[in-house]
């Protein structure tokens, strides 16, 4: 239906690539990896995607894909199997929700299809929600443009011990941009469906990519570049008409769906997929993912049309009826922390939280107008929540901005002796650029609640979650121009309970 839609709204224009054939099955039907995701005490799902032998042409017909998960890395004690179907209209995407699993253990997976079988993937079930649980570790990780670098970092990400991967946003890029490419996209930047598809493929294709998705399951949200720059809800400063945009959109949010270890329950209507959730490990951790793209207001002052979507002198930029979650995800969150019972709430989501003000040459402030400092009402009303919850420790996780952070999350950002609520760390980017270290100190100086700031540096960041601590760890790779490079710990912090803000470890 969707793609009929975009034959009858574009014309003639795109017949040609829309008429492409079909092809058979690849020699390696699994190409892409296997994944895992969307875990719970009882559940998990299992992902993947059956290829063509021209892997940019759709594949021929539907096909019927044998599952098994089991307790050893053998097969051997085999829990649960089945048979799956691969159709045409979901891009021969598999999404098996596994029921019935014990919690807080470890299971192997594998797929099979007319005789090949895929790798074998591992991944993990939670902690029962009363179990007590004395360490919970993650890595968190955004913005993997794939011409700008290699992705050492998620090879050595599958090495660690984790009970999940948290993927930030910014999985795809869109577009070609950056310099000193080390290797470059196959097609140009995608609106169409099948073209989001290729570059999902393209992506995936990259070995260390798929051994940490087949050694973690992934916990994802996203940001703009699955769909087109700095978008707002349904309108990009490329795509300013909103119909047009929800049809690119649509073709985006399916291909993400596709493309992730997601529940077949969260499959997308047209240009609408429900990405937030909430996650519980036990008694330590109670998880929120949120979704700051698809529901907020448009940028303030219209600038979605400046080139650089700085806002000086914006009185509607303070607007209170400026939303970045929407109604409903904003009292869903809100009643989410209310009802908190673990010994830590964590926030995963995709742009920097603090505010990150920037003084121009007549020292006015200036405001990146796409973040949460677009949103500062917005804001405040999500760290309101965050004050009243029972749980009085919070860290949140963050993307977007290609550099590390961490930083004091205060109830007012103008003064520095204002209580801190809550305790932020972007972890990095694994390859995209960002700020250079000067701009990182300059902010620095202008917000003395960004406590620490590291630019020209990739990788993720790595969390230790015990009743006491929370312990977070920048990892940075050698160089981002090289497959093998090494990895090594920037920096270490720790956040006491009780005691929300930054501490050097
Ligand atoms: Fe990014
Ligand atoms: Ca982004």
């Amino acid at each position: 239906m969707h793609r009929r839609s975009f034959v009858a709204g574009l014309g003639t224009l795109w017949l040609p690539s829309l008429a492409r054939a079909e092809a058979p099955l690849a020699e390696n039907p699994f190409g892409l990896g296997v994944a895992s995701g969307h875990p719970s005490p009882g559940s998990v799902v299992l992902w993947t995607r059956l290829l063509a032998a021209e892997p940019t042409q759709p594949l021929d017909g539907t096909f019927t894909v044998d599952w098994t998960i089991a307790e050893d890395e053998r097969l051997q004690r085999v829990v649960r199997r089945g048979q799956a179907t691969a159709e045409p209209h979901w891009a021969h995407s598999i999404h098996v929700d596994v029921n019935g699993l014990k919690a807080s253990r470890p299971y192997w997976y594998r797929f099979a299809v007319n005789g090949r079988e895929s790798p074998i993937g591992r991944t993990r079930t939670t902690p029962a929600s009363n179990e007590s649980v004395p360490l919970l570790r993650f890595a968190f990780a955004s913005c993997q443009q794939y011409e700008q670098g290699y992705y050492a970092a998620l090879r050595h990400m599958a090495d660690d011990e984790l009970n999940a991967v948290l993927f930030l946003g910014d999985y795809i890029y869109e577009t070609s941009w950056g310099r000193n490419h080390v290797r470059h996209h196959n097609s140009g930047r995608p609106t169409l469906l099948f073209e989001y598809r290729n570059r999902y493929a393209l992506y995936k294709s990259d070995p260390d990519l798929q051994a940490a998705h087949a050694a973690h399951p992934w916990i994802v949200t996203w940001d703009d570049h699955e769909v087109a720059n700095d978008y707002a809800n349904d309108l990009s400063p490329t795509d300013l008409d909103p119909k047009q945009f929800l049809a690119i959109r649509a073709a985006a949010y399916q291909a993400y769906w596709e493309h992730m270890p997601l529940p077949n329950a969260m499959q997308p209507r047209g240009a609408s997929l429900k990405l937030y959730d909430r996650y519980r490990f036990g008694n330590l951790a109670e998880l929120f993912v949120i979704d700051d793209r698809q529901y907020r207001a448009h940028n303030a002052c219209h600038a979605e049309l400046t080139r650089d979507r700085m806002l000086i002198d914006c009185a509607e930029r303070l607007d209170p009826a400026r939303t970045m979650l929407g109604a409903e995800q904003e009292a869903w969150f809100a009643d989410g922390l209310k009802r908190a019972s673990a010994r830590w709430n964590l926030i995963a989501q995709q742009t920097l939280m603090a505010e990150a003000a920037r003084l121009t040459k007549n020292d006015k402030r200036a405001f990146w107008g796409d973040g949460w400092d677009g949103y500062p009402a917005a804001r405040r009303k999500l760290l309101d929540a965050v004050a009243a919850s029972p749980v009085k420790d919070t860290v949140v996780m963050s993307g977007d901005v290609h550099s590390f952070w961490a930083t004091d999350l205060k109830q007012d950002f103008s003064t520095s002796t204002s209580r801190t609520l809550a305790t932020e760390f972007v972890g990095g980017s694994i390859t995209s650029q960002g700020f250079s270290n000067e701009r990182i100190q300059l902010l620095r100086r202008n917000n003395p609640h960004l406590r620490y700031g590291l630019g020209d540096a990739h990788g993720y960041g790595h969390i230790a979650l015990q009743a006491k601590t929370a312990t977070v760890s920048f990892r940075t790779v050698d160089d981002v121009r090289n497959p093998k490079s090494g990895i090594a710990t920037a920096s270490r912090f720790v956040v006491e309970a009780g005691e929300p803000g930054v501490k050097r470890a």
